[in-house]
């Protein structure tokens, strides 16, 4: 089987709330998501998404995505969709580093694998472990009482974990943290998600000041130095994010105990073949996860409910329902919530049809 088409379609993806805040007042409105199409001569086709969090959350930009497809497609074409290992050291030959581009092509040929073999992406990645996988719900950054109001919301919708986005000003990010674990109870987690935005004596206040919260911290610094030292002066429970970005992270983390989760994006690590290998490094490690991507719609949120649920249910923290974000469908058959909880689909694949109406003219076209 060869790949003998490979197209790209932009789809923009207004958030449900309006617009999502977080640390040093980024925020997005309308997400710019990149859908990508692997077609095959044997008539089987496959998709992937790749949404970056706007241009500055990692060093992945929308347009970036498209641009980097017409510089590796012509590489893939004629090339086996099925051979996963070897595809991804093509991808690496062809075009250093930038993994949020390939992650989508990879996404789409595991698409085509799970069809060929007549198998749910899930159990090609290890097998399906319980019913549904459990999910966390992002709180926009706002005044303290908006969030807790927010959390409420979403609480009655089903969540059991949230996480809070913080990295303000440490005062205010107290606060925040204070209101939303007031309302929460017994099996509820609360996290409080800086992204980077804290210098260490910012960060150092904030842990001291919800001392006696049960709250997890997730990357409350830029660097991996300045989170480690922060790591070191709290016994709250420790996770890294935007940090991590590979396996050579994952080995230093671990050698000086520097997290006990880690937030693994698919697009981040540069699909779903490097994103298993570190989910299963990380479960050699004892190391938790949450198992999700940068942003998305249905093609993304198909993806992280195969990679999430065939991670084995002990090291699953969380998950996300991107594609409950946001306004727009981009194909059927994706997972939709139930209860705070979403399943892998047991179709073959990815178990997605994707509209190709809403999808409309590709950007990048390769054939
Ligand atoms: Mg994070």
């Amino acid at each position: 089987m060869k790949i003998a088409r490979i197209a790209a379609y932009r789809v923009d993806l207004p958030l449900n709330e309006g617009s999502y805040r977080w640390s040093g007042g980024k925020s997005v409105d309308v997400f710019d998501c990149t859908i990508i199409r692997v077609e095959t001569d044997a008539g089987i086709v496959g998709h992937g998404e790749v949404c970056p969090l706007g241009p500055f959350y990692l060093p992945a930009y929308a347009e970036g995505v498209r641009a980097g497809i017409a510089e590796l497609g012509p590489h893939l074409l004629g090339e086996d969709p099925t051979q996963l290992g070897r595809l991804n050291r093509i991808m690496d030959a062809a075009l250093k580093g930038h993994p949020y581009v390939k992650s989508g092509l990879d996404i789409a040929c595991w698409d085509i694998l799970g069809q060929v073999a007549g198998l749910p992406v899930c159990t090609l990645l290890g097998g399906r472990y319980g019913e549904a996988v459990t999910l966390y719900r992002a709180i926009s950054q706002a005044e303290p009482d908006a969030m807790a109001e927010s959390v409420a919301g979403y609480r009655r919708q089903g969540y059991r974990r949230f996480q809070l986005k913080v990295g303000g000003d440490p005062d205010v990010d107290v606060a925040r943290i204070k209101a939303v674990a007031a309302l929460l109870g017994p099996g509820e987690v609360l996290v409080a998600d800086a992204n980077t935005g804290w210098l260490m004596h910012e960060a150092a206040r904030v842990v001291r000041g919800v001392r006696d919260v049960d709250v997890y911290i997730e990357q409350p610094c830029p660097g991996y130095e300045e989170c480690l030292s922060i790591r070191r002066r709290t016994d709250h429970p420790f996770v890294l994010d935007e940090s991590v970005d590979g396996l050579d992270m994952l080995l230093r983390g671990r050698a000086d105990g520097a997290m006990d989760v880690v937030n693994l994006k698919i697009s981040k690590l540069g699909g779903l073949t490097k994103t298993r290998q570190a989910r299963d490094l990380c479960v050699a490690m004892g190391v938790a996860m949450t198992l999700e991507d940068s942003w998305g719609g249905d093609v993304a949120t198909a993806a992280i409910a195969h990679l999430a649920h065939s991670t084995p249910e002990e090291f699953r923290f969380t998950a996300t329902d991107f594609n409950s974000y946001v306004t727009v469908d981009t194909a059927d058959g994706a997972p939709r919530r139930v209860d705070g909880r979403m399943a892998a689909s047991t179709s073959p694949g990815l178990g997605i049809t994707p509209r190709m109406e809403v999808l409309g003219d590709p950007k990048v076209d390769l054939s």
